[in-house]
């Protein structure tokens, strides 16, 4: 069966085409409707699967070589133009017109692998297939060592607003274990480039990596503090079979991950970013308060340190339907999920003949919506209203054990404390009577 036929029996089993009502995005502005938890909207994200290296922890859909047109670093932007394409016209075909993006995030592998020009090229496609919203957020994550002030430049010029960097970490000798090739000096040069470009600057970090101490982990901290940006994220090391470093792992020739030392470490960054003027907004995300005069949408209470938020991730955690362009891309239409094909040339080929590279999906029930609901929804820190009477008869006991806030469960709320936060499963199996 085809790729698209495929999609097309899924949305017709769940009843998902000539329904325009699944977005239901309030005003124009995408800044607002990010913010606001009653509206649904439209997102898409670009996978570009190319890294100069593979890191030895990554399990991404990511390549170091190219595997000619379609497929390689000089034409994959053509593929992602024709998959824009054939998603436009089967979305038409089902009666199904989408609002303006709100976001657009390029993420990969490392999006800057691809010229600048070639990433315009692909936000191009976006904006004629399915218009991009005023105040859109414009993402793309970036290795920094491919940042430099022309770079952060084109960047700006081609309509990115935000730009994601993988920091990982500032010490030397955890940047060796994690296998990450980028030069810890370049890291400042790379955020005064994106900011003299006027370009919003996230740092990404990843604590736990083996024979990382507590001061390393503290030292990283303090170096993204210091870049005064205004958004950091921070991982939780997960060492994924299949890996390289999952196989020294098993050999004893790298220490296992400790899950003291990683609760250790969480706390240690809530605590440091909370003294700095951040506010968690999701169990790995914290961003800068703003003033409130300065907010753009002061009526919705959140918005205090949202406007400093990642509103591409807020769509995901807030259950938006998004369109994944790109080898191995998860995409999501009311109740149906479905992944793209996994290796670029079978992408590549798929699209080249005119056919969806969808290689499976699924329509997902009301159980594993409900699922999805509180377990992302006890990701951020708006937690997670409209419980059923079954949910709320639960809260009492999560209150008394310290993991859910006692003023919000009192309002039916469920709203993790950072004690919680660091067993956000176990809540969120407790909430579901599991
Ligand atoms: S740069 Fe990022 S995506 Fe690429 S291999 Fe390393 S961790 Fe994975």
């Amino acid at each position: 069966m085809s790729g698209t036929a495929k999609l097309q029996e899924l949305f017709s089993t769940a009843g998902v085409s000539g329904r325009p009502e699944l977005y239901k995005v309030t005003g124009e502005d995408a800044v607002r409707s990010a913010l606001d938890q009653q509206a649904t909207g439209f997102t898409v994200y670009i996978h570009v699967p190319f890294c100069r290296v593979r890191c030895g922890y990554c399990d991404f859909n990511t390549y170091v070589n190219g595997f000619g047109a379609g497929a390689d670093r000089e034409s994959y932007h053509d593929s992602a133009c024709k998959e824009l394409a054939l998603a436009a016209k089967f979305l038409g075909e089902n009666k199904l017109v989408p609002p303006p993006a709100s976001s657009v995030y390029f993420g990969g592998g490392t999006p800057t692998m691809l010229s600048v020009k070639a990433l315009g090229v692909i936000l191009e496609e976006v904006a004629r297939t399915w218009g991009i919203k005023p105040g859109a957020e414009i993402s793309t994550e970036a290795n920094p060592d491919t940042i430099t002030d022309q770079v952060a430049q084109d960047l700006a010029a081609s309509g990115f607003t935000r730009v994601s960097l993988g920091m990982q970490s500032a010490v030397p000798q955890v940047l060796a274990t994690l296998e990450r090739t980028h030069c810890p000096e370049n890291l400042p040069q790379a955020v005064a480039a994106l900011r003299r470009a006027g370009i919003a600057v996230s740092l990404d970090l990843i604590y736990g990596t083996p024979g990382e101490s507590l001061t390393d982990w503290e030292a990283s901290l303090r170096a993204a503090l210091d870049l005064e940006v205004d958004h950091i994220s921070a991982y939780s090391l997960v060492v994924e079979p299949g890996t390289k470093m999952h196989a020294l792992v098993e050999r004893g020739k790298l220490p296992p991950v400790d899950p003291d030392s990683q609760a250790e470490k969480y706390q240690l960054a809530d605590t440091l970013l909370s003294a700095a003027g951040f506010e968690w907004y999701e169990i790995s995300n914290w961003a800068r308060r703003l003033d409130a005069e300065k907010l753009p949408s002061r009526n919705i209470p959140d918005a205090t340190f949202l406007a400093n938020a990642s509103r591409h991730n807020l769509a995901y955690w807030r259950d938006w339907n998004w369109w994944g362009i790109g080898p191995g891309a998860h995409s999501h239409f009311g109740q149906v999920r479905w992944w793209n094909r996994k290796h670029p040339r079978g992408y590549a080929g798929s699209v080249a003949a005119g056919d969806l590279p969808v290689q499976d999906g699924e329509v997902v029930t009301a159980a594993s919506r409900e699922l999805e609901r509180i377990m992302l929804g006890l990701r951020t820190a708006s937690g997670v209203k409209h419980l059923t009477p079954e949910e709320g008869t639960r809260l009492s006991r999560l209150v008394e054990m310290g993991y859910l806030q006692p003023e919000a469960a009192d309002q039916g709320q469920a709203l993790l404390t950072l004690r919680g936060r660091l067993m956000a499963d176990y809540v969120t199996g407790e909430l579901l009577g599991w």
